[in-house]
């Protein structure tokens, strides 16, 4: 299609003129200037809806990209195949048109997959542009191509049209889709960044204004003014395409092993910037097809018979796949949110690290028992630090009475919580909470429950916490840029409020490690310096409405490298049904697995202790076409031993392949003959410690992989990815999951009362 449209083109029917117009929209950028020479040959014709202008000047929506660059949604080529019915009803033979309009709706009813008559009635509709289907692809527009070309006899080009549009494209499935959010039919955003974004992605769309008859049925085409299509810009995200991969794999894997009903979510921040490096929520959607129900869902939706409640099933499930649980779902934080608490009494100097406060399990307010989760009797008497590490609810309430009701509301307001925090992220849930604490609320309140907040809020207040005391602006979009990629609009996260003095956050960065060393232990990540704080919190309003008793939400905040910190990751799962469910069993592990691969990607080296780095895994070699001496050589020299199977004199092949990673001593099985895999039965690896685990994979002549809290001597495995009975080839790396079962942290109040 290079041909520039002759004189004679342009002085036949109107029909041609459009497709010219549109030929001249699509090959060139300068519509302006093509149009401008129609207009100077004074050409007129006919139109009848302004819809076909707005279609010629549409503008191409911009693209949004991770951190790195990497395309995370674009558009890619779609068409709208149009008919002109008046061209049709125009013609002064009846039996012509009718043999046209018979032709138009038996050949496109099967390319388009349409109603024959549905496509009959709209070529009698009484206009010169009517569309038949919109965003049809390149295979479908071939074959109406050919339709057209076969039934030249009846000048089928005059009365079907093509347009070229665009279709939004997500490389990446659902990499991340709750956070970007899809289209409609007609490219607006419908949810997340698209939504959010919506006039900065659309452009401008370009005008041709026509000049009216003053009849009024058939417009005189003549052009008053015409305006140029802008093209939409571009977002740059602080999203990280790998950082967000980790976190939606993780959040996953709990999701299914901790029975999580009501989904979970994952958030990695930067704590100085506020920038989101991650968002999860499990249970997301593709948004190429924004309206597909996962299997499990449409299940459901197809169980039920009574079709009004199948269609409200289905708005409900597709409203749940869609909504950012991080952002627009409020929550009971529980004991993460005695981070605020102590960060407040220390800030107000009314304890310092060495304070005291005594637990003997149950401490009475206003006549109201509050029960510590330690069962044997209380705590007895602890220093700040280790109430905050052994959460206890006993200590919490009485700091929470020593600043007051009036102390608490104004840091609650100087936290940002009792407003949004305003993320460019559409759908951002409201704070709600008593605005005068009596005794018993402001007991609760000090350790996190009787009041919602949203996950995106605790972890901006954890943020605060650790990153010198400042407000942050948690945001999604790092840049916009323009079609040539200059940057239009930069966030900016200076000019922060100050909530805390340095000094109050230096003291919450050491009691927050403490925290992880000595009480949520699962939060450990080998080779890093980690704070944070786990919660368990029961739904209460849920609880109350519903009976049932067992509803808990565990979470988990985690920082590092405390010393200096710069990431945050947060993680809640909502309804765990398994056999546990506090967040320092559940959440934490979570929270340690992201770390420990985030953190080397983002630029921070692990620094080993001697005893960590005999725990540590070990990339496997690639001795593959090695001499089997040399082979054995580099294996042993990295810490590996190995098995030789067959007689040969080199590696054909090895397993596990290079690159894995398997723990220290681990065996790597060397073919050096064409042969089957040998094969071994995956032992029980679920229970035991990690020497334990060592020896029985070493007789089963498997490989582990450890994932979780292997740093304190007391963990315990507690899955395995390949079942215990199953077959596997000899050397196969078994992922091996741990944690610490000591850990446990509640916030649990009486339901009875
Ligand atoms: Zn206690």
């Amino acid at each position: 299609m290079s041909v520039r449209p002759s004189q004679q083109m342009l002085k036949r029917s109107f029909i041609t003129m459009v497709a010219v117009i549109l030929f001249l929209t699509l090959v060139s950028t300068s519509s302006l200037v093509n149009i401008m020479i129609l207009k100077g040959e004074e050409y007129q014709a006919k139109a009848s809806e302004q819809q076909l202008y707005d279609n010629l000047l549409s503008a191409p929506r911009g693209n949004i990209y991770d951190s790195n660059m990497n395309l995370l949604a674009t558009s890619s080529p779609a068409w709208t195949v149009y008919l002109t019915p008046n061209g049709i009803n125009n013609l002064d033979d009846e039996s012509e048109a009718n043999e046209v309009r018979n032709a138009i709706a038996d050949g496109l009813a099967p390319i388009l997959g349409m109603e024959r008559n549905e496509i009959y009635e709209l070529t009698k509709k009484n206009t010169y542009y009517v569309i038949v289907k919109k965003k049809i692809e390149k295979n479908t527009v071939d074959k109406i191509r050919e339709f057209i070309v076969a039934n030249e006899n009846l000048k089928m080009a005059n009365y079907i049209g093509l347009e070229e549009t665009t279709k939004r494209y997500y490389p990446n499935d659902s990499l991340a889709s709750t956070v970007i959010g899809f289209v409609g039919n007609d490219n607006q955003g419908l949810a997340g960044l698209e939504s959010y974004y919506d006039n900065e992605l659309t452009g401008v769309a370009g005008r041709v204004v026509a000049a009216k008859d003053a009849k009024g049925t058939d417009m005189r085409f003549s052009y008053e003014k015409v305006e140029e299509a802008k093209q939409g810009n571009s977002l740059v995200l602080t999203i990280d395409s790998y950082v967000q991969h980790v976190c939606e794999k993780y959040l996953d894997i709990a999701v299914e092993q901790e029975q999580v009903q009501e989904r979970g979510a994952v958030i990695v921040m930067n704590v100085n910037t506020g920038a989101i490096l991650g968002m999860a929520v499990s249970g997301d959607f593709n948004p190429n097809e924004p309206f597909v129900l996962s299997e499990e869902d449409q299940a459901l939706v197809d169980a039920i018979v009574d079709e009004e409640e199948k269609s409200a099933k289905r708005s409900e499930l597709l409203n749940r796949q869609w909504r950012n649980k991080a952002v627009s779902d409020t929550y009971e934080p529980g004991s993460v949110f005695k981070i605020f608490t102590s960060a407040v009494a220390l800030e107000e100097n009314l304890v310092t690290i060495h304070s005291t406060f005594t637990c003997n399990h149950t401490y009475v307010v206003a006549g109201r028992p509050y029960h510590c989760h330690d069962k044997i009797g209380g705590h007895g008497t602890q220093t700040l630090q280790q109430s905050i590490s052994n959460s206890c609810n006993p200590a919490f309430i009485q700091i929470g009475q020593l600043m007051g009701n009036d102390t608490f509301s104004k840091y609650f307001s100087a936290f940002n919580l009792t407003g949004k925090t305003g993320i460019d992220l559409p759908g951002e849930a409201a704070p709600y909470y008593h605005a005068n604490r009596g005794p018993t609320e402001l007991a609760s309140s000090s350790f996190g429950q009787t009041f919602n907040i949203t996950p995106i809020q605790m972890i901006s207040l954890a943020a605060t916490s650790v990153n010198g005391g400042y407000a942050v602006t948690p945001h999604v979009v790092e840049k916009i840029i323009d079609s040539d990629k200059k940057v239009v609009k930069t966030f900016s996260s200076e000019n922060r409020k100050q909530v805390i003095s340095k000094e109050t956050s230096s003291t919450m960065r050491n009691m927050l490690e403490y925290v992880v060393e000595n009480g949520a232990k699962n939060g450990i990540v080998s080779g890093y310096r980690v704070g944070g704080k786990t919660g368990t919190s029961q739904k209460m309003s849920k609880i109350l409405s519903t009976g049932d008793s067992h509803l808990y939400i565990g979470s988990y905040v985690g920082i590092a490298p405390i010393n200096d910190p710069e990431i945050a990751v947060f993680v809640m799962l909502d309804e765990p049904m398994g056999a546990n469910y506090y967040g320092g069993l559940i959440s934490a592990p979570v929270g340690s697995k992201i770390m420990a691969d985030i953190l080397p990607h983002l630029g921070f080296e692990p620094q080993y202790s001697e005893e960590e780095l005999a725990k540590i895994s070990i990339a496997v070699p690639d001795v593959t076409g090695d001499e089997i001496a040399v082979a054995k050589t580099r294996i042993n020299s990295s810490k590996l031993t190995y098995k030789v199977i067959g007689k040969g004199e080199t590696v054909l092949k090895q397993l596990p392949e290079a690159g894995s990673s398997v723990y220290s001593g681990g065996m790597v099985i060397l073919y050096t003959e064409e042969s089957e895999a040998q094969m071994t039965t995956v032992p029980n690896l679920v229970g035991l410690s990690v020497s334990e685990v060592n020896t029985v994979a070493a007789e089963a002549g498997i490989n582990i992989e450890f994932s979780g809290n292997v740093s304190s001597n007391t963990v315990l495995s507690y899955a395995q990815d390949f079942k215990a009975g199953e077959t596997v080839s000899l050397g196969q790396i078994v992922t091996v999951y741990f944690r610490d079962e000591a850990s446990a942290d509640m916030t649990e109040i009486e339901v009875s009362e």
